[in-house]
């Protein structure tokens, strides 16, 4: 890095002698920024015009633990992270893939910047991780994803050019976590590997592209092997492909053409300088490498395909959801778009959601319910896709409240209402489901939550 930034290595240097920035972004499908601003707990500084709901908050006051986080009103994200979906900036209607998604940071973005229509696919290829990514969008209450953990490849062969963007937050050298985490994995062989393995995935995202369409490229790392090296390889390679200018917000640094590396043939290097970095020492934040290309073509949408093959639930399966809605809800949930997948749980499907036969899914939509012989349990996922307006039953807290502590920790807590399902609210917005049995309400915070 002393070699590469000159001038500017003491100021980069220095950077690393401050605490890493914590990010926090309000989730504006729940609750809009300013209404948040209004209740919150915390100290907020905006990060910059990029991303009015994005916000800097002292580590101190362990925002990872309130309520609010518990509901999914905001997600806790470095600065220059949330960069990469406001460059990218999905519009409302699209289909979007985020083909590298866990733990899900900007997968929650892009589905908020779409206002949660069109379809976001979110993948990730290591299950496990699928799993974290799938936890934090059941926090975010989102209906329009479907969460998958399959290869790129898997992906391309079943989707074709189908998307509008995609995104390729690709797994890298991390030199921008080297603040949070250390860096203890480092070396020359790992950057070099990882741009070899970058260069494979987005070979693959090329075929998953529609033309017009726009591929977003980013990592969180400064070496140029990956970063310029990549984008420049991935240019030669294809010329169908081009970049495309970012908007420069404050503290956004150009590309640098200088920094290819040498084995890479490009007629115009100095397009480069429209990709995007964030230096720990120019911009609050970690660090990252942003470059959009945009595919040649006719910019024509496509969004068509065979079309969701689930079956349908049966009538016995109605008759279950429906009793539960009357009972429940005061919403009502579209009956013709609702499956059901491995036998027993019951999702409400995208609008047009394509077939996914195949592929590795971890969700559908929106999951529902949990189907049992004679009753049904609804879906954790769906308590937090509700607000208390939506529902027929609720008890409610303040975030302070020792009771909802109590719940989050999994006991019963005593409640004056009449027997059945009732949704718990943290000032109005869903955090679980709860059974009220003879004045207490019997613990359906799920396990693995509690605290
Ligand atoms: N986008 C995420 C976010 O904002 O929370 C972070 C993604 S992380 C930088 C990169 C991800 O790529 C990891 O979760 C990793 O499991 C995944 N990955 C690794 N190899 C991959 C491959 N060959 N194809 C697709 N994804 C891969």
């Amino acid at each position: 890095m002393r070699h590469l930034l000159g001038a500017d290595y003491a100021a980069f240097a220095a950077s690393y002698e401050q605490a890493a920035h914590i990010g926090l972004r309000v989730n504006t499908l729940k609750m809009s920024a300013a209404d948040f601003i209004s209740k919150s707990p915390f100290t907020l500084t905006p990060v910059g015009e990029y991303e009015p709901a994005g916000f800097r908050v002292a580590d101190e006051t362990q925002p990872g633990r309130h309520p609010y986080h518990a509901a999914g009103l905001y997600y806790l994200q470095e600065p220059s992270a949330m960069a990469v979906a406001a460059l990218l900036d999905p519009q409302p209607g699209e289909w979007v893939l985020d083909l590298a998604a866990a733990p899900g940071g900007k997968s929650t973005h892009l589905i908020t910047r779409m206002k949660d229509q069109g379809l976001l696919v979110t993948n990730d290829v290591d299950r496990s991780r699928a799993r974290d990514l799938a936890e934090n969008l059941e926090r975010w209450g989102a209906r329009n994803t479907l969460i998958t953990s399959s290869t790129p490849q898997q992906l391309a062969a079943h989707f074709g050019p189908l998307f509008d963007r995609v995104l390729v937050d690709a797994p890298c050298s991390g030199e921008g976590m080297f603040r949070k985490q250390g860096g203890f994995d480092w070396s020359e062989n790992m950057v070099l590997a990882c741009a070899r393995r970058q260069t494979a995935i987005l070979h693959t995202a090329v075929s998953l592209l529609r033309s017009g369409g726009i591929l977003a490229y980013a990592t969180c790392t400064f070496s140029p092997e990956e970063d310029e090296g990549v984008i420049g390889r991935f240019l030669a390679e294809h010329p169908d492909f081009s970049l495309i200018t970012s908007p420069r917000f404050a503290g956004f640094a150009p590309g640098q053409p200088g920094w290819l590396p040498d084995d890479v043939q490009l007629p115009d290097t100095e397009q480069l300088a429209q990709a995007t970095r964030f230096w720990p020492h120019r911009f609050a934040g970690e660090g990252h490498f942003v470059a959009l290309l945009q595919k040649s073509g006719d910019n024509r949408l496509v969004q068509s395909g065979k079309l969701n093959q689930s079956p349908h639930p049966t009538r016995a399966e109605q008759q279950l959801w429906q009793a539960f809605a009357r009972d429940a809800l005061q919403v009502e949930l579209d009956e013709e778009r609702m499956v059901v997948s491995n036998g027993r749980y019951l999702h409400l499907l995208p609008p047009n959601a394509p077939d996914t036969t195949g592929l590795y899914v971890l969700r559908h939509g929106l999951p529902l319910a949990e189907l049992r012989k004679n009753h049904l349990k609804p879906a954790h996922t769906l308590a937090l896709a509700l607000t208390a307006d939506d529902v027929a039953h609720t008890a409610n807290f303040a975030p302070d409240d020792p009771l909802l502590h109590a719940y989050l920790q999994g006991h019963p807590v005593p409640h004056n209402g009449p027997n059945g399902w009732l949704l718990i609210t943290v000032d109005g917005f869903g955090l679980s489901w709860g059974k009220c049995v003879n004045g207490q309400i019997k613990n359906h915070y799920p396990r693995g939550l509690r605290r």
